[in-house]
């Protein structure tokens, strides 16, 4: 059986089983600070299960891309060494939202895996909860009944807390869970060593394939668990681990999921997956995280300096690290690697094959980047050496983490240079500087936050922010939150007209209002689908009706902005083309931004055409349109721009400002008639990443301001000029007459400089032969100083020349011989030099016929030429 009738047979099933089948919901997470990607396949249903609101359908299954590579499951640093362990892999599941439990989950669980995929019963062990004195949970009997029907009993084993006791987090949903474990190996090393010991022990060949969740619990802040209203089912298989034991494979890399991936680095390497461990597992790491890398991207997440961003950016730096070690590859890979990935998901994940190129600009732009990171690294261990071989041929943890946190080098990139080099590294300081490190951001990130205080349990809280400013409201539940140096208070209320920050737009903030009291709204944020209203203070009494009101005027510019946003986009796509797609956006009261890919420099004519169109349409005063709660799939119909990919169960609100011409799905508030923007003007274009420009535009009021700004300057340029028409032309004329001018002074000055050195050289002074002059003199410039001297020379022979002047506001002295008094009488013109600066108060040198110093004090130099005869007598 290949993969893609395995995956199919399991959708297939719970079909059979009146289990609605879905789509994956997007590797991104957008609307939960809480979580960066998905890292289970129930976790785009989280709102379900916390009761926040209530799940379209009682049963459900899909696969789910999923990613753990941070947090609280992060397998990133297994991954290519062991064979099962993936950053992004795909979560079989299938769900009951308070509808079957324990039984009906474990006997399908059964019939599919031994009965539709012909697992044999002798290689499979299942777990049971085995209960926990110190939570006072006793043993899951019902489950260990409802196996025993179906399984040899010795086959059913227990598990401890750890094992079986599934949570959601620190807080939230949690319980027991029955585990399905495969033993792949030999007839022959079976009969050696008994399954069950292997269980959870870390044995490539004997893993867990299912997880067979039941929520029963809630766990809250106080490490306490009560039950839910409902009981639930969560379960999770891993669809590579399942293809490696449907296709009696001993390594899901062997399976046809990565095996075309496998054979093409091996390729590109001139290497034959297999044969040795160290380039088997370099080709290992790149399969996998070539997928990772791809599909994050094709949600919508770019490598970055921060957060998500960063995380991808890391995995893709560990991929080109393995291969730039082990297989030699210097030059960028990975985006070859996208083209066929993409070709063999494009049947169940389409995004990536229709975002390929996009993908692979970025991806090949992060290579190039990180390679060239790569090679300053080595240049810098390259500088180090001799203080590594002063240090006892020891690379010092320091610098082991300056390689780390600044090129990227992770520990055993640098061990393995260190080696080649018959250095070793002080791995001990290194894990210090590391802990130090974490404990630094550790303790900036640290926020304690107490569990809901809940006052109206089922009220669901509802935005009429579309319609109204204000509302009358009531405080539904409220938690405070602590962080290092500050306090805050999460207000959820029944119903707001708080917009909570997503797609881009700011939050809101304005005021609650009771009888007796008013307090401030600083933000409003979301926390999956609740609307936190943040606050400094707690109202004194919460149970009382509050009066909420944005800040209208606020709310007002940030609208102008986003509809601006949404005209800007559609205009993108007719100036430039279709393959015009948002990156990202901000918009907030002040202006907006948008990213979209497109690969070059948009020139100046074309901003303005397109800033045209914009306002073109502007002065059409299109009405909006706005379609709420439109099922996904039908606004996709509709032709509506959507963002990364809505997730499953979402109803999406379409915004249009005419129906051929800007059609978005937008959770965004907008202007009722194109016509409130007012005006609109874009400020910046530049490049942001590899393939993505960003545009910074205003509108409104702002807009008005800037042009009235610039209006003002030109004004005041024009008052300066005192000319009304072409300014410009004034401008390039005072240009001219300036130019002129310099010239005419340089040529006044050589002529000055022309009659300084006659005067000079008649009023020479005899002595011994030598023609002394020395003397202060009046020069604008160094360069004239050095002129004079040079000019002199020619024309007096036998010189010994000293010049102080003051230039610019300080002293310098310059010292000139005639070569043969160099050569005969071995003067130097750097030790005069030296000698006389001391006047000065400064220094110098040069070469023995010339020479110059510079210094702090200008009152010395009016003794320089007494000085200068002084020195000169007591040389001859
Ligand atoms: P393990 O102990 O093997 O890491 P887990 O306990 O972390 O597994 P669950 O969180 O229960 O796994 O996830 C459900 C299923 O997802 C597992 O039974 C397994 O088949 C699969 N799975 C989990 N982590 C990975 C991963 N990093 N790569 C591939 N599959 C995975
Ligand atoms: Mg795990």
């Amino acid at each position: 059986m290949n993969s893609a009738e395995i995956r199919q047979k399991f959708l297939d099933f719970f079909a059979s089983k009146q289990h609605q089948i879905v789509p994956s919901a997007p590797i991104v997470v957008k609307d939960d600070p809480t979580l960066m990607f998905i890292n289970s396949g129930m976790a785009p249903f989280k709102d379900y299960f916390l009761g926040n609101k209530p799940a379209p359908n009682k049963r459900i299954a899909d696969t789910q891309k999923c990613l753990r590579v941070s947090g609280k499951h992060n397998d990133l640093e297994e991954v290519g060494y062991d064979t099962y362990h993936h950053t992004m892999f795909e979560m079989l599941g299938n769900w009951s939202f308070g509808d079957y439990f324990k039984k009906e989950a474990l006997e399908w669980s059964w019939e599919l895996l031994t009965e539709v995929y012909g697992l044999p019963k002798d290689r499979l062990y299942v777990s049971v909860f085995q209960g926990d004195e110190s939570e006072n949970l006793p043993m899951d009997q019902d489950a260990f009944n409802i196996w025993k029907s179906m399984i040899a009993e010795d086959r059913i084993l227990m598990g401890s807390k750890k094992d079986n006791f599934w949570e959601m987090g620190d807080t939230g949903p949690c319980g027991p869970c029955s585990e399905i474990h495969v033993d792949l190996r030999t007839d022959e090393e079976r009969a050696q060593v008994d399954g069950k010991s292997l269980v959870n022990n870390d044995h490539p060949q004997v893993v867990e394939i299912w997880n067979n969740v039941f929520m029963e619990f809630n766990r809250l802040a106080d490490g306490s668990l009560v039950k839910l209203p409902a009981q639930h089912v969560d379960t999770g298989m891993g669809f590579e681990r399942l293809c490696m034991a449907i296709q009696g494979k001993r390594s899901n890399y062997d399976t046809d999921v990565f095996q075309p991936l496998i054979q093409y680095v091996a390729k590109e390497a001139g290497v034959t997956y297999g044969e040795n461990e160290k380039t088997d597992i370099a080709i290992r790491v790149i399969s996998d995280h070539i997928r990772a890398i791809a599909f994050t991207i094709a949600d919508g997440q770019l490598p970055s300096n921060n957060k998500a961003g960063y995380v991808i950016r890391r995995i893709l730096r560990r991929a080109v690290r393995y291969g730039f070690t082990f297989l030699d590859f210097k030059k960028p890979f990975l985006y070859k690697l996208a083209a066929v990935l993409a070709d063999q998901m494009a049947h169940v994940f389409p995004e990536l094959k229709q975002q390929l190129g996009f993908v692979q600009r970025v991806i090949e732009e992060e290579e190039n980047a990180f390679l060239r990171t790569l090679e300053n690294g080595l240049k810098r261990l390259d500088a180090l050496e001799e203080s590594f071989k002063q240090n006892n041929n020891t690379i010092d943890g320091k610098t082991a983490f300056e390689l780390y946190d600044t090129f990227g080098f992770p520990l055993d990139l640098t061990a393995l240079i260190a080696r080649e080099k018959g250095f070793t590294v002080d791995e001990a300081g290194f894990g210090v500087e590391m802990e130090q490190q974490k404990n630094r951001s550790r303790n900036a990130s640290a926020t304690e936050q107490t569990d809901w205080v809940i006052l109206q349990p089922d009220v669901v809280n509802e935005f009429i922010g579309y319609d109204c400013d204000t509302s009358a409201s009531h405080i539904v539940r409220y938690r405070q939150v602590k962080t290092k140096n500050k306090s805050e208070y999460h207000l959820v209320l029944d119903k707001t007209p708080f917009y909570a920050e997503s797609g881009g737009q700011v939050g809101d903030t304005g005021y609650l209002i009771s009888d007796s009291e008013q307090i401030e709204v600083l933000d409003t944020k979301k926390e999956n689908d609740l609307i936190l209203h943040i606050t400094a203070k707690l109202p004194q009494h919460v149970e009382a009706g509050f009066r909420a009101e944005i800040n209208a005027e606020r709310r007002n510019m940030i609208r102008r902005n986003h509809s601006a946003t949404h005209l800007l986009h559609a205009a993108l796509r007719s100036a430039l083309g279709e393959h015009v797609q948002q990156r990202g956006s901000l918009v907030n009261e002040k202006l907006l931004r948008f990213d979209f890919s497109h690969f070059a420099k948009i020139e100046e004519a074309e901003l303005r055409q397109i800033e045209h169109m914009v306002n073109k349409r502007v002065r059409e005063s299109i009405p909006l349109e706005e379609s709420r709660n439109v099922p996904i799939e039908e606004a996709k119909k509709l032709g509506a721009m959507a963002l990364f990919g809505e997730k499953y169960g979402d109803f999406v609100r379409v915004i249009s400002f005419g129906q051929d011409h800007s059609v978005e799905l937008c959770g965004g508030t907008h202007v009722l008639n194109t016509g409130n923007i007012g005006y609109f003007k874009i400020v910046s274009e530049s490049s942001v990443a590899a393939g993505v420009r960003r545009i910074e535009a205003i509108s409104g009021d702002a807009a008005e301001d800037y042009m009235q700004q610039q209006v003002n300057e030109l004004n005041a340029v024009r008052e300066v000029l005192n000319t009304q028409s072409n300014v410009s032309g004034a401008v390039e004329k005072l240009q001219d007459d300036y130019k002129a001018l310099q010239k005419q002074l340089e040529q006044f000055e050589l002529k000055q400089l022309g009659t300084l050195k006659d005067t000079l050289a008649q009023n020479a002074q005899q002595l011994n032969g030598i023609n002394l002059v020395a003397e202060k003199v009046d020069v604008s410039s160094s360069d004239y100083l050095k002129k004079l001297a040079f000019d002199m020379r020619q024309v007096v022979d036998n010189l010994v020349l000293v010049l102080a002047a003051e230039i610019d506001g300080k002293p310098q002295i310059a010292v000139m011989l005639s070569d043969n008094l160099v050569s005969e009488k071995n003067m130097n013109a750097s030790q005069m030099v030296r000698e006389l600066a001391k006047e000065i108060q400064g220094g110098g040198g040069g070469q023995p016929f010339y020479a110059t110093a510079g210094g702090k004090n200008s009152a010395g130099l009016a003794a320089v030429p007494g000085k200068a005869v002084e020195l000169v007598k007591s040389l001859l």
